[in-house]
């Protein structure tokens, strides 16, 4: 009894379109070894290293100076930082995109044009007509907004409430070697009151009233900004500005910021 099962090709008897398939195999076998497939760790690899992330960078500060944004400083910082490097590797082909990125732990990296925003609204203080002075950073996150400010800012103090993304950040920072951030582990809604005052305070996470210290620590002349909850129940950007006679407050738009939570994580 045969096993050959009924219709298997006999040997040398190969139909039209296997035999076509063959010849497809045998081309492939004889293309130049350079066009063969690479092994998958390779190949993963050159999947990140091949984005130009360069020119993804220029394009996202040309957008930012199209929607408004004209602190030369600013500009020149926000594609100083390679932003890439701050989210996580599966996430990079998207860090020139305007959106905020997760980074952890339930937070996100802020999006490109708000960071550059409030950075501007404090590079145009008062205070920082002769160049912007100590800076408070409420919400380090990974590190990506205190990188930027360092270029913009004479000083920065940078307080995270959670361990795991203050580490994050120290990381992140560490082959910047940038001397003039300051990483600190704690409540940011108490301020940071060693350094104090500070010419710009500027929250990355939004509460539903702004504390006291914030405002306690700082420098006349300069310059407050938060997101906040708003009157309709929705967050807005408030810009606090201390003058020699007492503070002044500007609601600016819309945003959306994760909360400001008291105590460490
Ligand atoms: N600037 C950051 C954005 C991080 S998101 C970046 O560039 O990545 C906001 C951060 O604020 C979160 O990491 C959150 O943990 C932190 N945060 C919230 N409440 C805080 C508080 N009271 N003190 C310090 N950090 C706080």
């Amino acid at each position: 009894m045969s096993l050959r099962k009924p219709g298997f090709p006999a040997r040398g008897a190969m139909p039209a379109t296997a035999k076509a398939q063959s010849n497809v195999h045998r081309e492939w076998m004889r293309l130049p070894a350079d066009l063969a497939p690479v092994p998958m760790a390779v190949r993963e690899t050159l999947g990140v290293e091949t984005v130009d992330f360069t020119s993804a960078r220029l394009r996202m500060v040309q957008r930012l100076a199209a929607s408004g944004i004209e602190h030369t400083r600013v500009l020149k910082a926000m594609n100083s930082v390679l932003r890439h490097q701050f989210v996580d590797s599966a996430l990079a082909v998207q860090a020139y995109q305007d959106t905020s990125l997760p980074i952890g732990l339930g937070q996100t990296i802020s999006k490109p044009s708000i960071v550059a925003r409030m950075c501007e609204l404090l590079a145009q203080s008062a205070a920082a007509q002769s160049g912007l002075g100590r800076v408070l950073e409420i919400g380090t996150g990974c590190g990506y907004q205190a990188a930027v400010l360092s270029l913009v800012a004479k000083e920065v103090y940078t307080i995270e409430r959670l361990r795991a993304l203050h580490e994050k950040a120290r990381v992140n920072l560490r082959p910047l070697r940038l001397a003039n951030v300051h990483l600190i582990l704690g409540d940011g809604m108490l301020g940071f009151a060693s350094g104090a005052p500070y010419a710009g305070i500027i929250s990355a996470a939004g509460g539903e009233e702004l504390p006291q210290a914030w405002c306690d620590q700082l420098a006349e002349g300069g310059r407050l900004v938060a997101p906040i909850l708003g009157a309709g129940g929705q967050q807005v950007l408030l810009v606090v500005d201390r003058t020699a006679d007492g503070f002044q407050r500007t609601v600016l738009e819309h945003v959306h910021f994760v909360p400001l939570k008291s105590g460490l994580g």
